[in-house]
């Protein structure tokens, strides 16, 4: 049975989709089965894994609408099988920005990648869903769909303020819709040590949430920020830049942590 986790933070460009994609490649390569799910109509983690969103003749979006199931849409990439971490990529592209409206007027819509999920369920060790930044319809299919929610954020002052409308929005949807729900964990991104103001946010973090602080820190760094414009995460882009060796190590912190949960 796969464990399911959402990537979500309702702020923009804390870095999500680099923590999805580099996520999903760092387990493919420890050996883990990944299918990898954009929930973005952005498309940007379709495009980090090496799928052209704009060729795609099924996405997400035709899961959604039940026009397709989860095996006729989910693509492979070449890229990702030479880089030696290849995951599944259930796609996404603009088409998927439509879905909110069309979807406004079905019922259970707000459980409809957790039903088409159940087909796969037992194809995979994971599956990481990328949101988008807001808590919309969309959002709110992952978190249905979902065992956990990791959280990638920024040590910057206003982070912690943040978490809160994000924390409310789960606490939420776990007693309204799904009872399996929580954080399984803030993962600190884009961090630089030499900045005073991000040591006291990562320490004020830990203070508040405890071990809900993973304990890998993902550096800032420039081979993460390069590798999507050549279709690639980072882990597969140059294995030996230190944010994806951080992403690997991230990868194991994982599966030891669902190994002690199940
Ligand atoms: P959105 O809310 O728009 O979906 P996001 O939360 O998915 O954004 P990303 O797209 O992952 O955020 O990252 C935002 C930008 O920061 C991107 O240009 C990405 O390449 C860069 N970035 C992310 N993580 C790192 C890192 N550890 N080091 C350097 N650059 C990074
Ligand atoms: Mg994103």
């Amino acid at each position: 049975m796969a464990k399911i986790f959402c990537v979500a933070n309702q702020k923009g460009g804390v870095g999500k989709t680099t923590t999805t994609v580099n996520l999903a490649a760092g387990l493919a390569k420890v050996g883990q089965r990944v299918l990898m799910i954009d929930l973005d109509p952005q498309g940007n983690a379709t495009m980090g894994s090496g799928v052209d969103k704009r060729k795609l003749e099924l996405t997400v979006y035709d899961v959604l609408l039940e026009s397709a199931s989860i095996p006729e849409a989910r693509a492979q990439s070449d890229k990702l099988k030479e880089g030696g971490c290849s995951y599944d990529i259930l796609g996404a592209n603009r088409e998927l920005a439509g879905a909110e409206v069309e979807m406004v007027e079905l019922e259970r819509r707000e459980k409809r990648l957790k039903q088409a999920l159940a087909e796969v369920n037992d194809q995979y060790d994971f599956v990481l869903i990328d949101c988008p930044p807001s808590l919309s319809m969309l959002t709110l299919n992952g978190l249905c769909s979902a065992h956990g929610v990791i959280v990638p954020m920024q040590c910057e002052y206003f982070a912690l303020e943040g978490l809160t409308d994000l924390v409310n929005t789960i606490k939420q949807v776990k007693a309204n819709l799904n009872d399996d729900l929580q954080i399984i964990g803030l993962l600190r991104v884009m961090f630089d040590p030499r900045i005073t103001l991000q040591q006291q946010v990562s320490d004020q973090l830990k203070a508040h949430f405890g071990d809900k602080v993973f304990d890998t820190v993902i550096p800032r760094n420039v081979r993460l920020a390069e590798a999507p414009s050549y279709g690639l995460p980072g882990v597969a882009f140059d294995p030996s830049s230190r944010g994806a060796q951080a992403f690997v190590a991230f990868a194991k912190e994982m599966v030891a942590r669902i190994g002690a949960m199940s």
